[in-house]
C-alpha cells in the first residue's frame, strides 16, 4: 500500500487552541481514544455525528498508512444523572424503571449502538473496553492518587482534591476555565455532600443500600467515578502518554479536564498530545439530547416515520449530510438540508457509476494531479470534509462534461481519477454506493441464476447428487427451484 503519512497534517488541538502539525509519538503509529456512549438508551443522531467524525478521522489515518490503535469505550457504570457526583446512575435508573437487570440495559443498548453504527457503515474500533471490565485498574489509579496526596477519602467515598492539585498543576488548561471563576460559580455545598470543596470530583463513590451496581474496594462497596473510567481504559490500552483523545465538545469540561487531572496526578505527565472535540448536532437550534426530548433516532430516517422528516432517507445520505459540515462546526438538522444533501449525494454516486462508461480521448482537459493534491490538502487541513466534498464535485462536473461529449480524458487519467474519487468517497468518507446497496434483490437473483446453471450442468453430467444438493441447500435458505418446460425458475419465501 502506498504511504502518504509524510504529508503535513494539521489538527486543531483544543489544548493549544490552534491547528498544530501532527507528529505521532512513535513514527508511523497512532494511539487514539474516543469517549464512547453511556448505554442507557438508544443513541440519537447527535451521538452518531460525534462518532462519525472520529470514524472519518480513523479512516483517513488508515488511508494515510498509519498503524492506528483506536480505542472507544462503552460506559456501562458510574455515569450519574446530570454528569455530576450525585444522583442516580443512568443505567441503574433505567433498570429500575424497566424492572430489568442493569446488565440487561447495557446489553440492549450496546447492541442498539452497534447496529446503528453498522447501518452508517462505521469501521470497528481496535478495542472497545467496558468500564465495568476495568474496576481493578480504576481502584489502582485511585490508590496512587491518594498516595500522592491529591485525593482524600471520606465516609467510604474518594474525591479528587482540585485545589491541592491546582497548587502544582493547572486545572482548567483544556477548557480555559479559571479556578477562581470555578470557585465563584460552583454551587455551594448543600451540607449533604462529603466533599471538601464543590470543585472536587468523585473518584470512588460509596454505594447507597439501594444502589445495585457496586464493587468491593479498600474504601467501601461502591462504584467508580465516570471520569476515572476513561483514564483507566486509555492508559491501559494506549499508555500514559498517547497521541489523540477525542469526544464531543460537551465532554471538554468537566469530563476531559478531570481526565487530564487524574492522569497528571497519577503518572506525573500530560496524558495526551492532541485533544480533539467534535461539535454538536442541533435540532431547531437546540442541542440534540435525550434529556430534553429534542432528538431524532437513526431508525427514524430509515422508516421516515418522524415529524421531522418528509420521507425515509438512506444512511449514506445522512452520512453525506453530516460530512458536508466540518466536524468542529455546529450543524443544524433540517429536512430541507437533508433533501439537498440527497440530491448532491445522488449526483456524486451517479458520476462515479458513469466512470466505467466514459469515452476516452487523446487529451485531458482537467488537471488530475493538482485536483488530487487539493483533495489531500483539504483533509490535511484539520480533516476539512466540506472542502474535500467541494473538490469531489469539481471532478463530478468534469465527468459530466466528458459524458456529454463536451470535453475529454485519456484512459490513463481516467484510471487515476477513478481510483482517487473512489478512495475518498468510499474509503475515507465511508459512503456507500446506494445502487449496489439497494439492488440486493438483483444481486440475489443473479446469484441464484448462477446456481441454477451449475445445477443444470451437474444434471447434464448425470451428477444427480450435486444437482440435488444445490436444490436442497437453496431450499434450506428459503429459495425454491421450480423446473418447468422453459427451464428452471425460482421463488423466495
Ligand atoms: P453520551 O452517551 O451522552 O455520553 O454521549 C456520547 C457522545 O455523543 C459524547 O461524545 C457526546 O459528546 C456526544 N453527543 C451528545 N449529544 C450530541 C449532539 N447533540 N451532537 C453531537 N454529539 C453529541
Ligand atoms: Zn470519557
Amino acid at each position: 500500500m502506498q504511504l502518504y503519512q509524510n504529508q503535513e497534517l494539521k489538527i486543531y488541538n483544543s489544548l493549544t487552541g490552534k491547528k498544530d502539525v501532527f507528529k505521532p509519538i512513535s513514527e508511523g503509529h497512532i494511539g487514539m481514544y474516543v469517549c464512547g456512549p453511556t448505554v442507557y438508551s438508544n443513541v440519537h443522531l447527535g451521538n452518531v455525528r460525534t462518532f462519525m467524525s472520529f470514524d472519518m478521522i480513523f479512516r483517513y489515518f488508515k488511508h494515510l498508512g498509519f498503524k492506528i490503535r483506536y480505542v472507544r469505550n462503552i460506559t456501562d457504570a458510574g455515569h450519574l444523572e446530570n454528569d455530576a457526583d450525585d444522583g442516580e446512575d443512568r443505567i441503574a435508573k433505567k433498570a429500575r424503571l424497566e424492572q430489568i437487570e442493569p446488565m440487561e440495559v447495557v446489553q440492549m443498548y450496546t447492541v442498539d449502538f452497534h447496529n446503528t453504527l453498522n447501518a452508517f457503515n462505521f469501521l470497528h474500533p481496535s478495542i472497545e473496553p467496558t468500564a465495568t471490565g476495568h474496576i481493578i485498574e480504576q481502584i489502582e489509579i485511585i490508590k496512587t492518587i491518594i498516595d500522592k496526596g491529591l485525593a482524600y477519602q471520606i465516609n467510604g467515598s474518594v474525591y479528587f482534591d482540585v485545589l491541592k492539585y491546582n497548587e502544582t498543576h493547572n486545572y482548567g488548561k483544556l477548557s480555559g476555565r479559571n479556578i477562581e471563576d470555578l470557585i465563584h460559580n460552583t454551587r455551594a455545598l448543600d451540607g449533604q455532600s462529603d466533599k471538601k470543596n464543590p470543585q472536587d470530583f468523585a473518584l470512588w463513590k460509596k454505594a447507597e443500600p439501594q444502589h445495585i451496581m457496586r464493587w468491593p474496594s479498600p474504601w467501601s462497596d461502591g462504584f467508580p467515578g465516570w471520569h476515572l473510567e476513561c483514564t483507566a481504559m486509555s492508559t491501559k490500552y494506549l499508555g500514559e502518554h498517547f497521541d489523540i483523545h477525542g469526544g464531543g465538545m460537551d465532554l471538554k469540561f468537566p469530563h476531559h479536564e478531570c481526565e487530564i487531572a487524574q492522569a497528571e496526578a497519577s503518572n506525573g505527565q500530560s496524558p495526551v498530545n492532541v485533544w480533539m472535540h467534535a461539535n454538536m448536532l442541533t435540532l431547531n437550534g437546540q442541542k440534540m439530547a435525550k434529556s430534553t426530548g429534542n432528538y431524532i433516532l437513526p431508525n427514524d430516517f430509515f422508516t421516515g416515520e418522524s415529524k421531522h422528516l418528509s420521507k425515509p432517507f438512506n444512511a449514506s445520505v445522512v452520512r453525506f449530510f453530516m460530512l458536508q459540515a466540518h466536524y468542529r462546526s455546529i450543524l443544524d438538522f433540517s429536512n430541507d438540508a437533508l433533501l439537498a444533501s440527497e440530491k448532491g449525494f445522488n449526483k456524486l454516486i451517479e458520476a462515479i457509476n458513469d466512470l466505467a462508461k466514459l469515452p476516452v480521448g487523446n487529451t485531458t482537459d482537467f488537471d488530475v494531479k493538482s485536483w488530487n493534491n487539493n483533495c489531500y490538502n483539504a483533509m490535511n487541513d484539520d480533516f476539512n470534509t466540506p472542502i474535500l466534498i467541494a473538490e469531489l464535485f469539481s471532478a463530478v462536473k468534469f465527468i459530466n462534461q466528458v459524458k456529454n461529449g463536451k470535453t475529454s480524458i485519456t484512459k490513463e487519467d481516467l484510471t487515476t481519477l477513478s481510483s482517487i474519487i473512489n478512495t475518498f468517497v468510499f474509503d475515507v468518507l465511508g459512503l456507500q454506493n446506494i445502487d449496489s446497496c439497494d439492488d440486493g434483490s438483483d444481486k440475489l437473483s443473479d446469484t441464484v441464476e448462477v446456481l441454477i446453471k451449475l445445477r443444470a450442468e451437474a444434471r447434464a453430467n448425470k451428477d444427480f447428487a450435486l444437482s440435488d444438493k444445490i436444490r436442497d441447500e437453496l431450499l434450506a435458505v428459503g429459495i425454491q427451484l421450480k423446473d418447468g418446460k422453459d427451464g428452471t425458475s425460482f421463488s423466495t419465501n
